[in-house]
């Protein structure tokens, strides 16, 4: 039996596609281990969104070929470079795009060495390998076209899952122990656009609450121009839905977002917190991009007084990258690195005293917390998170007392806190 391993790099959309992968090939006779070293076939699913990223992922597969290694390229890579990469890499054994990981077994069964991408559905699993934490792509794709982003170019136009198959899918996963769904996609406001549906993400949302064994339901990558009254309302009201929403919004300058040609520009993200702001309950997570094109310092400071209000509980800053083939590449007053790295730490420490208050406020509460594993650091600690914690981008909370059973619920009492963790005790 040929044995395999995978290499999962990226987000988790393509987290998703290395289960699904990994799925298949057990299903075509592999054996899949955990020990690289163990393994006769590596896949590596890539990623390829910045340079950055496509660095790290010809490192990883070059990596696996000194050791001697059969290389699978899958993911994002493929899709930016195409059937250059043959010539580039003669040494990998097969380049799989985006769509077609169905037929990696056969391909290796006919010797094929490339399978070009397809964009035409959006992968159902039912393999999970996050435990009590299952990621749920709803859709694949993106229409909104950023002037920054590759991911059309690497992912396609929007693509929804039929609702049956999200159903379907969610029944699967929580039969294999997942009581934390988390929904991905590029832009889940879109969800159902592309097959007719309106409040295609509400709904499906509410149908997925009603499947006994989940807990919590989490709502990642929301565009601000997709959010609705009725979305909040369900995350609010709902008792599965985590009082959470992941909501990028890269800009407040209409000046910036017209440039980075953001759907509905500063007007949308108004609006949005408009409709956020009264509901205290919920948490934002969000993403700003300092240093794209044409921003200067009166948008900069408009950025630093926006965040200076507090709307925003999560935050991720990042610097603009100029990938050849976007918009963004081309565009003329490019900022120059250094002043993108001050502006980039400035929103940071900003948003670092805003996360210590409001965590702060938690002193002395008690939450509820899905704890998970031990700590990484210590097994005299447990590691969990509370509903407005997503898992590896929202700091933790760090269970000091108290006995739990990994995969379960439990009431925790606050009463440290760190920069962006919480400390507690199981009560
Ligand atoms: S919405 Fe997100 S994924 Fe879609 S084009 Fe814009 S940045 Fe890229």
């Amino acid at each position: 039996m040929k044995t395999f391993s995978i290499v999962s790099l990226g987000c988790h959309k393509n987290l998703v596609d290395s289960e699904y992968i990994c799925e298949r090939l057990i299903q075509a006779g592999y054996r899949q281990v955990s020990d690289e070293s163990q393994a006769a076939t590596i896949v590596v699913n890539t990623c390829a969104f910045l340079r950055c990223a496509v660095e790290e992922s010809i490192q990883t597969m070059l990596e696996c070929i000194e050791e001697g290694k059969e290389v699978i390229c899958a993911g994002c890579l493929v899709s930016r470079y195409r059937d250059e990469l043959l010539a580039e890499l003669p040494e990998i054994r097969l380049f799989a795009g985006p769509g077609t990981y169905a037929n990696i077994p056969v391909a290796l069964e006919k010797n094929q060495s490339y399978l070009a991408p397809v964009f035409d559905a959006v992968v159902s699993r039912s393999f999970c390998s996050t435990g009590s934490v299952a990621y749920l792509k709803i859709s694949e794709g993106c229409s909104n076209r950023c002037n920054y982003c590759l991911i059309p170019a690497l992912r396609g136009e929007l693509i929804s899952k039929p609702m049956n198959a999200i159903l379907d899918e969610s029944r699967g996963l929580v039969e294999r122990g997942a009581r934390e769904i988390i929904l991905v996609g590029q832009d889940l406001g879109s969800y159902g656009r592309d097959i007719g549906l309106s409040y295609g993400l509400e709904t499906i949302i509410e149908q997925i609450s009603t499947i006994e064994g989940i807990t919590w339901i989490r709502v990642m990558y929301v565009h601000p121009a997709s959010l609705s009254p009725e979305l909040i309302e369900l995350i609010s009201s709902n008792p599965k839905v985590c009082p959470y929403i992941d909501l990028p919004i890269q800009h407040v300058s209409e000046k910036v977002l017209r440039a980075m040609g953001r759907r509905g520009g500063a007007a949308a993200i108004r609006k949005a917190f408009e409709l956020l702001d009264p509901h205290e309950d919920i948490w934002v997570r969000s993403t700003v991009m300092v240093g794209h094109p044409g921003e200067d310092q009166e948008d900069f400071e408009e950025l630093k007084a926006f965040i200076s209000e507090g709307h925003i509980e999560h935050l991720g800053v990042f610097g603009f990258s100029p990938e050849p083939g976007t918009p963004s590449y081309a565009m003329r007053k490019q900022v120059d690195n250094q002043t993108i790295e001050l502006r980039r730490n400035s929103i940071m420490s900003i948003q670092q005293a805003i996360s210590c208050k409001k965590l702060g406020s938690l002193i002395g509460k008690t939450i509820q917390v899905l704890v998970e594993d031990y700590h990484p650091e210590t097994e005299l600690l447990l590691k969990a998170r509370a509903s407005f914690q997503a898992p590896d981008v929202d700091g933790m909370v760090i269970i000091n007392q108290g006995n739990a059973t990994f995969g379960n619920f439990y009431p925790v009492e606050i009463r440290e806190t760190l920069e962006y963790d919480l400390i507690g005790r199981i009560i």
